[in-house]
């Protein structure tokens, strides 16, 4: 079993009125790569600065390969925590060649361990052919491979990276993130790496910690986070979600669509009501004159279609199905659950229990 690299501990940060960190616990593994994924404003960078010493938090504890980085009255400054960063401007000198800025963070070593890493990074990094090239030179994404090379040069305990693909435009942040992700665990990098974007933590990290004011709600890998959420919240930002009222029957759930299967995590009285959240792929639908729900709306999305449908009860659920040309706005369909679905619910919300999931 892998160690823990990072752990902090119970960290709080308020700016003013604002609680930017409310008693957050990370734990990173060595190896790891870990995504922070929550909307904006909702404290991702402001846990990144805290780890990175950018930040003082106001209560907490952060250790760093069993050194304290922070507790009480000890504070570790930045440049002494081994910490590399990555940001979204890449921040490359751009007097200097490739080959130059990877150099810079490891000048003060011997000229033949500068020259023995110099090589391992470009190599690592896929770089090799630019090094005599300028940043203006590159294009975003070698911009990106050299200033993570760069980071990389100097051996840090761990990497942070903040929104790091957001400057490259669509079509290339999707190769790019996966030549990143090679490159982390071809040399091991332990990383925490803030996005806003849940394809991107989905496809990038082992683990996803799931952030909203301040406050983490989920940390797991990222099918469990979206198969398995355990908050409202964190099922409607990993992916389109509906909810629909429902009433616990056993390992069931009764709904406006019927008797569906639920996932059971815990008992949960029969009667009591809960919110079922529905995904897109969590049904399948028929054209069938003698049902109740109705399309009311249709998005072709190029694989596949969306369709809104309203259910007898008054309920609007989404599906996805691939065939577009034969079902369309109006037409009356029968749903059913997919055959392995199994249904996320969660208690109507409460002042003893704010939507954790049941
Ligand atoms: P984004 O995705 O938009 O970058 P974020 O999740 O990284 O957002 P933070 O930048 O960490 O969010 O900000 C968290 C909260 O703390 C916000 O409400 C922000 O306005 C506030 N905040 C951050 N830095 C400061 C500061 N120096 N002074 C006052 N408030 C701040």
């Amino acid at each position: 079993m892998k160690k823990n690299i990072l752990t902090c501990k119970r960290i709080k940060k308020r700016f003013r009125e604002v609680m930017a960190i409310s008693n957050v616990d990370i734990n990173l593994k060595d190896g790891e790569i870990m995504s922070i994924l929550g909307p904006s404003g909702c404290g991702k960078t402001t846990l990144l600065r805290i780890i990175a010493g950018l930040e003082t938090p106001d209560s907490g504890k952060i250790t760093l390969k069993e050194n304290t980085l922070y507790e009480n009255n000890l504070f570790v400054e930045p440049n002494l925590r081994g910490i590399g960063m990555v940001f979204q401007e890449y921040a490359l000198f751009p007097h200097l060649t490739v080959k130059e800025n990877i150099l810079f963070g490891i000048r003060s070593l011997s000229k033949k361990d500068q020259h023995r890493i110099l090589e391992d990074i470009l190599k690592l990094t896929r770089v090799e052919e630019l090094e005599l090239r300028y940043p203006s030179e590159l294009s975003g994404g070698q911009q990106q491979r050299v200033a993570l090379a760069r980071t990389l040069a100097t051996k840090p305990n761990i990497l942070l990276m903040d929104e790091p693909f957001s400057n490259l435009d669509a079509s290339l942040r999707t190769t790019v993130r996966t030549e990143v992700k090679e490159i982390l665990k071809r040399s091991n990098t332990s990383t925490i790496f803030v996005t806003h974007d849940k394809e991107e933590a989905f496809s990038i990290s082992d683990k996803v910690a799931i952030m909203f004011e301040g406050v983490i709600h989920q940390v797991d890998p990222p099918d469990k986070i979206y198969f398995w959420p355990e908050t409202k919240q964190v099922a409607s930002l990993t992916g389109s979600c509906e909810f629909i009222d429902g009433i616990i029957d056993g390992s069931y759930v009764i709904t406006s669509l019927g008797r569906i299967p639920r996932r059971v995590t815990e008992d949960i009285v029969d009667g009591t009501r809960v919110d079922v959240a529905i995904r897109p792929n969590d049904f399948i639908m028929k054209a069938d004159p003698s049902a109740n729900n109705v399309v009311i709306r249709k998005e072709f999305r190029g694989e596949d279609t969306l369709f809104w449908i309203k259910t007898s009860g008054g309920d609007i659920i989404c599906c996805k199905h691939k065939i577009h040309t034969t079902l369309f706005v109006g037409l009356k369909v029968m749903l059913a659950a997919e055959k392995y679905a199994n249904f996320n619910v969660f208690r109507k919300c409460d002042e003893n229990n704010e939507n954790r999931t049941s």
